[in-house]
């Protein structure tokens, strides 16, 4: 399988960051989130599938989906509306970069077997089933009161409606967890982590 990155930073530069790594096969619906907890500060780091943002993954061609596609990223620069800590906890965005990542995925596979008739001519076709785009974004958030965060709660998916969970991987200084957020269950319980 061969992925070939093809373009992007269709958006303002301040919020778009070179994305220059192929994208792996997802799952639409599933997304995953990386939170990192040090010292005052905790990183987010959002990886989705662009059905689950704005319902489709062809570039943005028309006035309509370029629509969608803005204002999805600029909701995805306010993060603690989309993953929402405790109020006590005091915190601030520092930073927060989004980012549209294209690729084909499985496309001009060297040596491919084409024994099947109906896939004759496809080869070199822009074949929408086989193109996928993906959001990133990368948030760092500073807190006076870092502690008070017993729990995350996933507004995320009240946004994005055809979202259907995350896989979460936290890092605390009390160690690693794994968890899978999901609609039907959108709060995160980080008791423990702390
Ligand atoms: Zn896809």
């Amino acid at each position: 399988m061969k992925h070939l990155v093809l373009a992007l930073s269709v958006f303002p530069a301040a919020l778009s960051a070179e994305q220059t790594r192929s994208l792996d096969a997802h799952m639409h619906g599933a997304g995953t989130l990386g939170i990192a907890f040090s010292g005052t500060e905790f990183s987010l780091s959002l990886e989705a599938p662009g059905a689950d943002i704005v319902g489709f993954e062809h570039a943005a061609l028309s006035a309509e989906d370029r629509d969608l596609v803005q204002a999805a990223i600029s909701d995805l620069a306010k993060p603690l509306s989309l993953f929402v800590v405790p109020n006590e906890a005091g915190c601030t965005v520092k930073s927060a970069n989004v980012a549209l990542a294209m690729a084909q995925i499985g496309k001009h596979e060297a040596g491919g077997d084409h024994s099947d008739e109906a896939t004759e001519g496809h080869a070199h076709s822009e074949d929408q089933e086989t193109r996928h785009s993906e959001f990133h974004a990368e948030y760092l958030i500073t807190c006076q009161n870092i502690d008070a965060i017993d729990s995350i709660r996933f507004d995320y998916f009240e946004r994005f409606p055809n979202s259907q969970e995350l896989d979460v991987q936290v890092v605390s200084p009390k160690g690693a967890r794994a968890y899978e957020v999901e609609r039907s269950a959108a709060d995160l319980d980080l008791r423990g982590m702390f």
